[in-house]
């Protein structure tokens, strides 16, 4: 049982007032929780060298204590305190993606505390480019934990009310940063090996790194490897509603032809996907996910349409997949684990019925 704090809500102009800034930095270096915006979700961040801040974290979260922290610095010289720049390619991803919504896992130096990386030798490190973030991190001026500020197993908080939902009373600081600005977790790069491979699909895409680097890089973010997942946090349950969640996928025809079904046999069905197919359907409880021609738009709406399901106390709910190009990755690689890989794969041919 965690004791109920009293949690401070401020704004982010709140951090120009000198006496609120040094107070958040006093909260911050003895070891409180401050939830603070980034431009991929919400952070719940804690002094990333304090093991005591790092057992917080994970119990505010009711995150698994194997499941290891990313840490932010604002600045790249910051990294070396942290971490061995083993690879050659290291230096160029961060010079095309940071400040930005790239995480990297890097092999650790002793200062970073086991308890900060689930006892793994490596650590996963981020600079954020998010105006708030940045200013914590340069107020503090120590690297911060802070995975995604939303309860174990939920979806991640991308606007404020998502985190006064999760964290009234379990955390010291709340900053109202409005809504994030991608609204997915970072890309996750496994940059030990002699490849970079990727382990958490994001708004940094395998085609703009391979870009990059002018070389073809790995995506291990769905498979398993040894039996056992390359990133810890691949095993958990992962931003599940409570609804039974189950995907959707086949021509648009056969798509439409099935929810119409299925609407016809639950009104209060719930329907997750493009307006280009939720036009052509009435009823059910819908949720528009935008355009699939802006996938970027589609995914900055999804974890709080997951959230309205819960709200709306839907059931049962379809979603309907995207195209796995560019970001649709990322947004699969949320679904499926949302989904628990409940898939229904129509064809033509297929009479597949709700
Ligand atoms: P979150 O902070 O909630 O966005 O989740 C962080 C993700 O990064 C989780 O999936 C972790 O398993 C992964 N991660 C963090 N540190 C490491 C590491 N050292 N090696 C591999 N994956 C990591
Ligand atoms: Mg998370």
């Amino acid at each position: 049982m965690i004791a109920m704090l009293t949690t401070l809500k401020i704004t982010a102009h709140d951090l120009n007032n000198p006496e609120i800034a040094d107070s958040l930095k006093a909260t911050l270096l003895s070891g409180g929780l401050v939830i603070f915006p980034t431009e991929t979700v919400y952070g719940i961040g804690g002094h990333a060298l304090d093991p005591q801040a790092a057992a917080a974290i994970y119990a505010a979260k009711g995150r698994p204590s194997d499941n290891p922290l990313i840490v932010h610095v604002a600045r790249f010289d910051q990294i070396d305190a942290l971490a061995y720049r083993e690879q050659p390619y290291i230096d160029a991803l961060a010079q095309a993606f940071w400040p930005g919504p790239m995480t990297l896992v890097l092999r650790k130096k002793a200062i970073v505390p086991d308890g900060t990386t689930g006892g793994l030798s490596t650590v996963a490190v981020r600079i954020p480019s998010h105006p708030v973030a940045q200013t914590v991190l340069r107020l503090v001026d120590v690297p911060i934990a802070a995975p995604s500020a939303n309860l174990s197993g939920k979806p991640s908080s991308t606007s404020f009310s998502h985190v006064e939902a999760d964290f009234l009373g379990k955390v010291d600081v709340l900053i109202d940063g409005g809504d994030v600005p991608i609204g997915l977790e970072s890309t996750v790069i496994d940059a030990t090996g002699s490849t970079p491979v990727i382990l958490r699909p994001g708004a940094i895409t395998q085609e703009m790194i391979e870009a990059v680097l002018h070389e073809d890089v790995l995506d291990h973010s769905e498979s398993l490897i040894d039996g056992a997942p390359k990133s810890p946090g691949m095993k958990y349950k992962h931003y599940a509603p409570q609804a039974r969640l189950e995907i959707v996928a086949g021509s648009d025809e056969a798509v439409v032809r099935f929810l119409r079904q299925a609407i016809a046999q639950d009104p209060h069905i719930g329907i997750l996907g493009p307006s280009e197919l939720l036009d052509q359907l009435q009823g059910g409880i819908r949720f528009d996910l935008g355009s699939r021609t802006h996938l970027e738009a589609m995914a900055h709406q999804l974890f709080a349409a997951l959230r309205a399901l819960d709200d709306q106390q839907v059931p049962h709910a379809y979603f309907i997949a995207v195209n796995e190009a560019g970001v649709g990755k990322a947004i699969m690689n949320r679904i499926y684990k949302a989904a628990n890989h409940r898939i229904i794969t129509l064809d033509e041919s297929s009479k597949g019925t709700p």
